[in-house]
């Protein structure tokens, strides 16, 4: 059985970066923002990188992805690939005419993984619309302090270890199923 690919966003998901000063202290500085690392990244990553593979797909400016994956990297845990902007494509809509940039999980394909053993996981819907059946989206990161979400994932993400196909489990509410189980 293949280890099942997760591919994580990073802004919002991971941690937040901000030109402004929250009431805590940041974890560190990027250029111009502030960057508040989620609670329990650290013990996310190393969980999870035990029983999958880890990628990073922001649609972040590219050099300031590297630079802050760089930053939130533990030692022993290694990303399949790292990718920014470049990778994702831009859309427009046609109501207001702002672009929007979606992550195309048939270029992940394209590298030699298996979407049956894909998951996409970022805070943002639209992002990973195009794959529906692939997509956990957990809930924005903005700073608080008291934030579980990544303890929560990391505890559902364990129905995910050995499964043929991951899009036949249904991941709508899995915040639900998991705060009550
Ligand atoms: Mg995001």
């Amino acid at each position: 059985m293949k280890k099942t690919l997760l591919v994580l966003d990073l802004d919002e998901t991971l941690l937040y970066a901000t030109k402004e000063k929250l009431i805590q202290q940041e974890d560190f500085v990027v250029g111009a923002y502030n960057v508040y690392v989620r609670p329990n990244l650290d013990y996310f990553l190393s969980r999870v990188a035990q029983d999958f593979k880890l990628a990073i797909w922001s649609s972040a400016d590219d050099a300031y992805v590297e630079e802050l994956v760089g930053k939130i990297k533990p030692v022993a845990v290694d990303f399949e690939f790292i990718w920014g902007r470049s990778r994702t494509t831009k859309k427009r809509k046609s109501v207001t005419d702002e672009y929007y940039y979606v992550k195309r999980l048939s270029k992940v394909k394209r590298k030699g993984f298996l979407l049956e053993s894909t998951l996409i996981i970022d805070d943002t819907a639209e992002k990973s619309m195009l794959n529906y059946g692939n997509a956990i989206q957990i809930a924005e990161f903005t700073g608080n302090a008291n934030d579980d979400e990544l303890l929560l994932l990391a505890s559902y993400l364990e129905k995910f270890k050995n499964v043929e196909n991951v899009r036949q489990i249904d991941k709508r509410n899995w915040r639900n199923q998991e705060r009550s189980s």
